[in-house]
């Protein structure tokens, strides 16, 4: 039996309205990391969910690595990702010219316009007036939705998050779970809302109103577009993982698919997802394998049920190769596992939106100011304590202490740094590398603290000290003697 013939005959729920496309805008440059960090800071409840979630996210990690050598599988992803980005030019050939074999349409975009373009020209030149979409942040980084739509496509969203975000006029919050930023109340009252009338505020009854009207869309689309976790060059396939079934859903009914997908994702072989597959699911969502693993090796053959008509895959390049060779190559072995998002703490009390462009949290940090120019997303990179939690959870080993460190110290040499900031810098680097001045500062400072404290604790009302203490408690410890 073919997907379609296994999923047809979906009726439209009682009341389904198609969500509203237009995505929520990007913010960079035009507010600032504080501005954006103090929005998701003032709705406590967001700060609960994102604090909740990513607590249960890193406790799924750790359990589901306790009984396996996970040092030495990290250490062979880390290789193979080093040398896939090593050998990029090579595997990107040998990538293209098996997929081309295959019946796939390969084109390569150098930045975000010329990718919306050559989608957005596909879709005229086949008449394609509707899409649904699995998750992709490839193409959140180029807008691809607006783009669609601006020719005339209606684009359904079908991943339940990115359903959700799409349906809100939002962005998504996280890597892998885009609406870790939302309640279950707020997703009652939006689907309330599309149905007309008041549905049960269950998980299970909201899922099913999606699903309903998701199904629906896969049936009727004309086109389907994904992203890509992996291409594996030795096939010329595209590996894509989900836990909902959507991403095969859209690869396979439509007549046409289109995967964009970033150039930094090719692999050499497909024996190297024995190593990538479980740090990605296990870092992503704790799972040994997600429920769906797809690969697709292009369109429908000859006495196969199921598959597209044509396959098109676009390589997106918007700023990757710029950076093959230099200080911030390991920026590419990311296979956006979202890990160091949920370990980061200034992630888990500002949110994705806080960062004001697709990534969040470490990655977030680096991808931006690299991907967008210092000029518009340097001030990200300073959104980190360097803790180094990052480092010691993320799956391929990418340094993003290192890299953060490289990318604040290239905001400065490239005059981004604000004036005031390097005043500041400038005269405590003075004071606190002559030990005589340090201990005196220090004793000042703490017996300020000491005389502002009430029980130990600085309140919230003290003026100048708010922007520390508005969000959290100042506890004085007690100097031991
Ligand atoms: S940097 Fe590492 S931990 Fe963060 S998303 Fe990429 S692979 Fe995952």
């Amino acid at each position: 039996m073919s997907v379609r013939e296994d999923i047809g005959g979906s009726p439209l729920p009682d009341g389904w309205a198609a969500p509203a496309h237009q995505p929520g805008a990007f913010e960079l440059p035009t507010t600032t990391f504080e501005e954006r960090a103090h929005r998701t800071m003032a709705r406590p409840f967001a700060r609960r969910a994102i604090a909740g979630a990513t607590d249960h996210a890193v406790s799924l990690t750790q359990a589901r690595f306790a009984d396996v050598d996970h040092e030495t599988l990290r250490d062979q992803g880390r290789q193979i990702r080093a040398h896939a980005i090593a050998n990029l030019p090579d595997y990107l050939e040998q990538w293209i010219a098996n997929a081309e074999q295959n019946g796939t349409t390969v084109y390569f975009a150098a930045d975000e316009g010329e990718a919306r373009r050559i989608i957005a020209g596909i879709c005229v030149d086949e008449n394609i007036a509707s899409v649904v979409k699995s998750k992709s942040m490839a193409s959140e980084e180029v807008a691809l939705n607006s783009a669609l739509e601006g020719v005339g496509v209606d684009v359904v969203e079908t991943d339940l998050g990115e359903f959700v975000v799409q349906a809100m006029g939002d962005r998504p919050g996280h890597v892998i779970a885009p609406i870790l930023h939302r309640t279950k109340d707020e997703v009652h009252e939006l689907f309330s809302k599309m149905a007309g009338r008041d549905l049960p505020n269950e998980a299970e009854e909201l899922t099913a109103f999606a699903r309903a009207g998701l199904r629906h869309a896969f049936l009727t689309a004309d086109g389907g577009i994904t992203g890509g976790n992996f291409l594996i060059a030795e096939t010329g396939e595209v590996m894509l993982v989900t836990n909902e079934g959507n991403g095969r859903l859209t690869s396979s009914v439509p007549r046409v698919h289109i995967a964009l997908v970033g150039i930094e994702k090719v692999i050499p072989r497909r024996r190297d997802l024995a190593v990538l597959l479980p740090l990605l699911t296990g870092h992503g969502t704790g799972q040994q394998i997600t429920t769906y693993v797809s690969i697709t090796g292009g369109p429908r053959r000859d006495a196969e049920p199921d598959g597209p008509e044509q396959t098109h895959v676009v390589l997106l390049d918007a700023g990757r190769s710029a950076l093959l060779g230099g200080e911030f190559e390991e920026a590419l072995h990311c296979i956006r596992c979202g890990a160091c998002q949920n370990v980061c703490p200034v992630y888990r009390q500002v949110g994705g939106h806080a960062y004001g462009w697709v990534y969040g949290g470490p990655i977030g940090a680096v991808l931006t100011p690299l991907f967008r120019g210092q000029a518009e997303g340097g001030e990200v990179a300073q959104a980190t304590t360097l803790c180094g939690a990052c480092d010691d959870i993320c799956p391929v080993r990418i340094p993003l202490h290192d890299l953060l460190l490289g990318l604040r110290r290239q905001r400065d040499e490239q005059g981004e740094v604000p004036r005031r900031e390097q005043m500041a810098f400038a005269v405590w680097g003075a004071v606190w590398s002559r030990p005589w001045l340090y201990r005196m500062t220090t004793a000042v400072g703490r017996g300020s603290l000491g005389l502002l404290a009430r029980d130990g604790v600085v309140s919230s009302r003290v003026p100048g000290l708010r922007r520390w203490t508005d969000g959290r408690n100042l506890v004085l410890e007690r100097r031991r003697r």
